[in-house]
């Protein structure tokens, strides 16, 4: 027992509330809320962060957590208590470096940059997006550079941030092994492309079927509408509020099968994780899953792993057929399987299939690698995407609208953040090596069994939520840290 620690539970219990509630108007306008409503909540937003902020960040709070990372003290806390602290003092160290002139002013630099972006982007005019850039990454040498220990590099700090433990020395080797592998093995791929017809999935396919469908598929995959929902959003997102409440979203296409059926399988393993908390963390500041890199791999692992195999879809294909006879006929599950895992370069990262997915990703971390460790021009930053895209893709995107405008991350100042995708990618090839080795994973998906798969999962990684990092959560679970060989080794298995 702590006292201590009894002094801290009534600030985190406050800003959980708060930050709650934050998220649930975010939830309300990303998908209910009217158009003009937004102006108006800007204002309610704007009041609740305020306070979020004074809860989360004050002397109270930096006095108890500084006696309680002292060892003694330390020592009294149990394990979900340490890893609570834990959290608690490096978020606070964070925000503390940051005068709040500068977190102010910058705040409202980037509420306004996602509008100059879109706008630049749909008018395929990065000079008008390119101060609003230089000044959010400036601000963001700035802040990184206020936490600089060492000469450790600002990039790094910013990397750690968004996964613990991992720089540029290890996603050097993990992007190394990537382009010396994935790269020529894209080109052999493209070669037998022109024999995939995949002319079904654009034909008509009627909204309130699909929805139908996707409700089906989030079931079966375990998504318990007890505790979630699954609405429609112009793109796709989860977003939780606690163990007992999470929610996904997707986007229904007329012309587009797939899109809809892939996106509930990903958002479903988001929410798995997340509904896989223990009750013991759930609204804790370790109460969500423990990065967007590990969340990326659960996603992945449902959504490529498990939805896009042969096994899978074989107890579904009848329901498939059945849900769109028309459109399906003469279609067999071979030839879906087949076009599912079409591999094909192209310009827009959002819309990349398993292969192609990681060079995307690869061309953002050696650009904001370049942006960060040097002083290139921001006026350069085009045609060096565009360069990169030819290198590694084999295409250069026409417009800056399909290259480096199609982001919206750095104009959220998420810069660190882009190589988190990957490592989901990896983590879940990984992940799925080792639970092969555990249990018959392709009988049960035959048997349209996915309970052993899901428990597996909880034990392993969802019920520790942020209490354990990636790395930790890696080496218990597959006996060795992230390791891209597995990743490698299920593409080029894939698609030889
Ligand atoms: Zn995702």
């Amino acid at each position: 027992m702590s006292e201590l620690y009894d002094k801290l539970i009534p600030h985190m219990e406050k800003g959980m509330a708060l930050g709650t509630a934050l998220g649930m108007l975010q939830w309300d306008n990303e998908t209910l809320a009217p158009e003009e409503s937004m102006q108006y909540m800007a204002k309610v937003l704007g009041i609740l962060s305020g306070e979020y902020y004074k809860t989360t960040v004050n002397d109270d709070v930096k006095a108890l957590l500084k006696e309680l990372s002292v060892k003694e003290e330390n020592d009294k806390l149990d394990f979900n208590q340490k890893a609570i602290v834990k959290k608690l003092k490096k978020d606070f160290d964070i925000m503390e470096t940051i005068p709040e002139e500068e977190y102010r002013a910058y705040n409202e630099l980037v509420a306004n940059a996602s509008n100059i972006w879109s706008k630049a982007k749909n008018e395929n005019d990065f000079k008008y997006f390119a101060p609003t850039l230089e000044k959010i990454i400036s601000y963001q040498k700035k802040f990184a550079s206020y936490r600089q220990k060492d000469g450790k590099a600002l990039y790094d700090i910013l990397l750690d941030d968004y996964e613990e433990g991992f720089n540029m020395k290890l996603l050097d080797e993990f992007f190394g092994k990537i382009r010396k592998e994935i790269v020529p093995l894209l080109s052999e791929v493209v070669k037998h492309n022109d024999t995939i017809d995949k002319s079904f999935n654009s034909l008509e396919y009627d909204t309130e079927k699909q929805k139908e469908f996707g409700h089906f598929l989030a079931e079966y995959v375990g998504f318990d509408f007890k505790k979630g929902v699954l609405a429609e959003s112009e793109h796709p997102f989860t977003m939780e509020f606690h163990n007992h409440d999470v929610r996904i979203t997707t986007h229904y296409y007329k012309n587009n099968l797939e899109s809809s059926i892939f996106s509930v399988i990903h958002e479903s393993g988001h929410a798995l994780y997340e509904m896989g908390v223990e009750d013991a963390l759930t609204q804790t500041p370790v109460g969500g899953g423990t990065s967007m890199g590990m969340h990326e791999s659960q996603s992945r692992f449902y959504e490529n792993v498990l939805g896009r195999s042969k096994e899978f879809w074989m107890p579904l294909w009848d329901k498939l057929v059945n849900t769109f006879p028309e459109q399906l006929k003469g279609v067999t599950l071979e030839r879906f399987i087949r076009c599912i895992n079409k591999a094909e370069p192209d310009f827009i990262r959002t819309e990349a299939d398993e292969l192609t997915y990681s060079l995307h990703i690869m061309i953002r971390y050696e650009i904001e690698k370049l942006i960060f460790g040097s002083d290139i021009p921001i006026e350069e930053l085009p045609a060096l995407w565009n360069q990169k895209y030819q290198e590694y893709l084999g295409v250069t995107p026409p417009t800056d609208t399909l290259g480096i405008l199609q982001d919206v991350h750095w104009s959220g100042g998420m810069f660190g953040y882009f190589p988190s995708y990957a490592i989901g990618s990896a983590v879940a090839a990984q992940l799925s090596h080792t639970m092969k080795e555990k249990m018959p994973v392709a009988d049960y998906l035959k048997e349209g069994n996915l309970v052993p798969i899901r428990e597996y999962l909880k034990d392993n990684i969802h019920k520790w939520g942020a209490s354990k990092n990636t790395n930790e959560l890696l080496l218990a679970t597959t006996g060795e840290s992230l390791n891209a060989d597995y990743f490698i080794a299920y593409l080029k298995e894939k698609y030889k």
